[in-house]
Formats: structure tokens, sequence, C-alpha cells
């Protein structure tokens, strides 16, 4: 077992990286990190290495060139400002600056030509992501943390979703992040139930 102190992340998660890439094929354990040709990192490994980076373009370009698994969403958010949604698949990405205004994205690709090649799992995607923006384009432009708060347990469209006869589907919590203020808040459980715990770096 090789257990990675935090300065080590980086070169732990290139170690794992060049394993699977020699191992491909023939070591049973690292065949979780592999599908039928693809060799690539995970998104929690992907994240760990842009969370490295110490600028959101230098973060930008972990998630867009190293080896990937499968498909994602990132948001990349400096606390300048500057951000990013990155939309990836295995083979191919696309990027998106977000400058002025309200930016949603739920469970489906925006890009099209990544709509393509994707499997549509979540058929209340395009219902919360519409959902959400309506609520939140109301509040710009001075949306408080308090108005995430609330549009995040709204009920309607699916946002906030209990648990119910016959599905396998809910909502299991909500977080929500401050970059400017180094500030997040995280609900566990229901957002309509409000237990937002608020935590904060130096
Ligand atoms: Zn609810």
């Amino acid at each position: 077992m090789y257990v990675a102190r935090t300065e080590d992340r980086a070169s732990f998660v290139e170690w794992v990286l060049e394993k699977v890439q020699a191992d491909f094929g023939k070591s049973q354990r690292m065949k979780v990190l592999v599908k039928p040709n693809i060799v690539g990192l995970v998104f929690s490994l992907l994240i760990q290495l842009a969370l490295l980076e110490e600028t959101v373009e230098r973060a930008l370009e972990v998630l867009i060139s190293k080896p990937r698994l499968s498909g994602h969403n990132y948001y990349i958010v400096g606390a300048d400002g500057k951000a990013y949604d990155v939309e990836v698949t295995a083979h191919h990405h696309a990027v998106e600056e977000l400058t002025e205004g309200i930016f949603v994205h739920a469970n489906h690709y925006h890009a099209q030509e990544l709509r393509k090649s994707a499997i549509d799992y979540s058929p209340t995607s395009e219902m919360r992501e519409a959902s959400l923006r309506a609520y939140l384009e109301g509040r710009w432009p001075h949306p408080q943390i308090s108005d995430f708060k609330v549009a995040l347990s709204i009920h309607e469209g699916g946002i906030c979703r209990h648990e119910e006869k016959n599905s396998t589907v809910c909502t299991c919590g909500a977080l929500i992040f401050d970059p400017a203020n180094l500030t997040t808040c995280i609900n566990q459980g229901y957002p309509c139930l409000s237990n937002w715990q608020e935590y904060s770096i130096e």
C-alpha cells in the first residue's frame, strides 16, 4: 500500500498513471482504473492534481491534458472571479469561460459535440437546470448565499428530491462554494431541511 503525504499528491497521481499504463491489460489490481481500450485517471485523481495548481489556467490545463478514464463536468473558479466550466469525455473536452451572469450546469453536456457520444442517464437534468437558472437569474445582479440555499431547496423540477417508493434517486446533500471569501456551506441531507454548516479557511 502506498500512502501519499499532501506534498506527494502530484507524484502519487503520476505514479498511479505510470503503473496503469505499464500494467494495462496485465494486472487485475489495476483494472479498477481502466476500461476496455481506455487508460487514464479517474476524476477524483484529476481533481487532486488540478487542486495543486496555483492558477485557474494551470488547473484547466491539467483537466484537459491528462489522460482521462471517463466523462465529467468541472467548475474551476479562482478567488479573483476567473472561472471556467470544463466538460470532458475520456477523449474530448469543451471549455467555456464563465463571465458575467448566472451559469448553471446539471447532469447533461452543454457542448453539442460531446452530447453525441454521451449516455442520457438523468432524465430530469434539463428540467432541474432550467428551474435553477430561472430562480437565480431572478436574483441577478446581487445573488446572496441565502439565495443559493433557497434555490437548492426548490422541489419543482426535482432539485431537492425526496426519497420515493420505487425510486433509487434522492438528494443526499448540497454544497455552496464562495471562493472570494474562502467559505463553503455544506448541507447534509435534503437542502429544504436547512442543515447548513459554514466552513471558512484563512
Ligand atoms: Zn426537500
